[in-house]
């Protein structure tokens, strides 16, 4: 691992971000100060019993960052690396997502410490439902509802839905988002990230004048985002997909390859590394390579000062959250590569949760027509938002999409007033 000089500390970086806009948006210190922290941190300790018949403590937490405009929201992550600074971030991020978004939810997140490549499916659901009920007291549709996130998904959800169901005595679908279909998913959620941070790519494409079409892409992460985004890049805009890494390395190819072939690839032995007529490069190395498109979608904290003036893409498409420093951040804009930032590249996902949140309360379910559009109306006025704002005050895209997010949040404020 490379030195780098800044701190990685999610949170601190959060807060960094927030003070950069506010700056910018001559923010009261006062109500600075508001959006600096978070309104409520749970933490909880909680035992599982592991098929081994021992009972092991697990520490989880759910950090509510923000309700000013509507409920919490926000996904909940299993990773042997999540701290309490990470999901304080994590759940800060969602605030400003939604609000850029122009969703009317607030931001939250969760999070347990586990390994859960390490863990039974027995394992992971009694897990998942002790954690459940632990954040069960301010949980609720009307309250916070989660998602999936890293190493969380649809069955994930599934046996949070069914916990608080089961303690209420009756389905309560609303809870969560990112279910299967037949318990009130929505159609198009698992891919939402990826269709959106493809509609937004596609926009910034316009603003750079690169034509996706046969423009190269890097993506490290192969998980639910970066899989998906691979697939619609090549598929629908006819990208070249020259390199993408998992947790156990990367593949590159100049001539490129089909996402779907690495995907099954990956199902059969583990991995994408290995697949046929690649070589292997790092996680690290991938971020370096000669493309237009570079697209982070596994966790934050990879595009540093120490890196940043390697980086040969035209356009970075923050499928993860955080991946990117503020000192990155500045080294990026000096050298004319657009970022689009996380909470907008990735607000796709939190999108079409509130899609799917809006149709379990209304009892009515959309097509994949009906969501794909409407992902697409929102995405395209969100990017168009920020690109306004980048152009009005001269700024990066992600300050620019702090000043959207947080002049949002402060007009909230502002109509709310300070409590009592
Ligand atoms: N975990 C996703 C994110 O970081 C989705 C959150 C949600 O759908 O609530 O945006």
């Amino acid at each position: 691992m490379v030195k780098v000089k800044e701190t990685l500390n999610p949170f601190d970086i959060a807060r960094e971000q927030i003070d950069r806009a506010g700056k910018k948006l001559n923010l009261d210190s006062g109500l600075l100060e508001v959006l600096k922290n978070p309104r409520r941190e749970l933490t909880v300790h909680f035992p599982v019993k592991m098929d081994d018949g021992k009972v092991r403590v697990f520490t989880g937490y759910r950090v509510q960052y923000n309700d000013a405009i509507g409920p919490f929201k926000g996904g909940i992550r299993y990773h042997w690396n999540v701290s309490l600074d990470e999901v304080r971030a994590l759940s800060c991020w969602m605030t400003w997502k939604c609000a850029v978004m122009g969703i009317p939810y607030g931001g939250a997140k969760g999070g347990v410490i586990c390994n859960p490549k390490e863990m039974s499916k027995g394992e992971l659901e009694r897990m998942t439902r002790r954690y459940a009920s632990e954040i069960s007291i301010i949980i609720g549709p009307e309250k916070d509802i989660p998602a999936p996130d890293v190493y969380t998904d649809s069955q994930t959800m599934a046996w949070i839905m069914d916990t608080i169901s089961m303690n209420k005595g009756f389905a309560q679908p609303g809870v969560v988002t990112g279910k299967p279909l037949v318990i009130g998913g929505s159609l198009g959620r698992d891919e939402a990230t990826s269709r959106g941070m493809m509609y937004a790519t596609r926009e910034a494409g316009k603003k750079v004048k690169l034509s996706l079409k046969g423009a190269t892409v890097a993506v490290q992460g192969f998980g639910n985002v970066g899989s998906h985004y691979a697939r619609l890049m090549h598929d629908e805009q006819g990208s070249k997909i020259v390199a993408v890494s998992d947790s156990r390395g990367g593949i590159y190819s100049e001539k490129g390859f089909d996402p779907k072939e690495v995907l099954a690839f990956k199902e059969k032995t583990g991995s994408v590394v290995g697949f046929p007529g690649t070589r292997e490069v790092t996680n690290e190395d991938l971020l370096e390579l000669p493309v237009d498109i570079v697209a982070p979608c596994a966790l934050e904290g990879i595009l540093t000062s120490e890196n940043a003036p390697r980086i040969k893409g035209k356009i970075v498409a923050e499928g993860a959250n955080g991946p990117t420093t503020p000192e990155a951040d500045d080294i990026l804009h000096k050298r004319g590569i657009l970022v689009i930032p996380d909470i907008l590249a990735n607000g796709g996902g939190v999108t079409v949760s509130y899609f799917e949140w809006v149709q379990n309360l209304s009892e009515f379910f959309w097509t994949k027509k009906d969501v794909d559009e409407k992902l697409e109306g929102i995405m395209v006025s969100a990017f168009n938002r920020v690109w306004d704002m980048r152009e009005a005050k001269k700024v990066d895209m992600r300050q620019a999409a702090y000043m959207v997010a947080i002049a949002r949040v402060v007009e909230a404020y502002k109509w709310r007033g300070i409590f009592p």
